[in-house]
């Protein structure tokens, strides 16, 4: 696991956006930075899930979170505007930003991927974090130390049998996370890096490896280390680089 132990309150005063917060390494980063200290927003489709971390957040005593429901395959670059809007209007500046939120579509050969498939999962995976960055920098740029968080995933690193737009979404990510570094480095103070999680035991790990034993994988929480690290000050060297959370 990565080895990192991060100080209490790493990121009291820190506003952080999460994607996907609902459900699996989203909400658990969604909690770990609550009790770090940040205010969370909670950005992701199905709003129930957002109001149970909601509530788990406010029960642990750690800053009152805010919910964004916004379904990333339909978001429109009005959306986005008015996401920025809100955010703005309620905090004035976004210290972090992690893309998390991902669908697998199907694990099937190029040769017969559905295409309306291809699209969904492109949209979802790559074009909305694209989106989405692009309207946050404002409020980025305004933070006197922000990070950018993507994830990737090693069959975005390495093209690999029947993993089809997922795979191709993740190379995709890896890039625009180094494009945007490169255009970041030196001329401001937002960083950005991409998380490589491994198998975590979440409801998508279960849907790609059915066969496999839950069990013998680690659990969202346990990954959590290089998340706090990324997100928090002592990363602020930090840029163009991809990191594995179980490494
Ligand atoms: P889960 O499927 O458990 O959770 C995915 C989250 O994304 C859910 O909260 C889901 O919300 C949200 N989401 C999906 N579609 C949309 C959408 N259209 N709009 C808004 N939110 C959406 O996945 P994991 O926690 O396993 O994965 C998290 C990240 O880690 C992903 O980027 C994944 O690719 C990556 N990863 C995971 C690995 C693993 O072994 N688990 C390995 C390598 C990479 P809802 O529940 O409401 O649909």
């Amino acid at each position: 696991m990565f080895n990192y132990s991060a100080p209490a309150q790493l990121l009291k005063d820190k506003t952080i956006l999460v994607t996907g917060a609902g459900d699996g390494i989203g909400r658990a980063a969604a909690i770990t930075y609550a009790q770090a200290g940040a205010t969370v927003i909670l950005l992701g489709k199905t709003v129930q899930k957002l109001e149970s971390v909601y509530d788990e957040i406010e029960a642990l005593g750690a800053p009152k979170a805010a919910i964004l429901p916004l379904n990333l395959e339909s978001a429109t670059e009005q959306n986005y505007i008015e996401m920025t809007n809100i955010i703005d209007a309620e905090f004035g500046v976004l210290d972090g930003l992690l893309h998390n939120a991902s669908i697998l579509g199907m694990r099937t050969p190029l040769e017969n991927y559905d295409l309306v498939t291809w699209e969904q999962v492109m949209r979802v995976n790559a074009s909305a974090p694209f989106y989405m960055t692009q309207a946050l920098l404002p409020l980025l740029h305004l933070s006197s130390c922000a990070s950018i968080v993507f994830t990737s995933s090693s069959v975005g690193v390495k093209g690999k049998a029947y993993w089809g737009a997922y795979g191709v979404s993740k190379f995709a990510i890896q890039g625009m996370m180094e494009i945007l570094a490169d255009e970041l480095e030196n001329t401001s103070n937002v960083r950005s890096n991409c998380i490589n999680p491994g198998a975590t035991r979440t409801a998508m790990r279960a849907a790609a490896y059915p066969g496999e034993q839950p069990e013998s994988n680690p659990t969202p929480e346990q990954i959590m280390p290089l998340y706090l690290y990324l997100m928090g000050e002592d990363s602020a060297a930090e840029n163009g680089r991809t990191f594995n959370a179980q490494d």
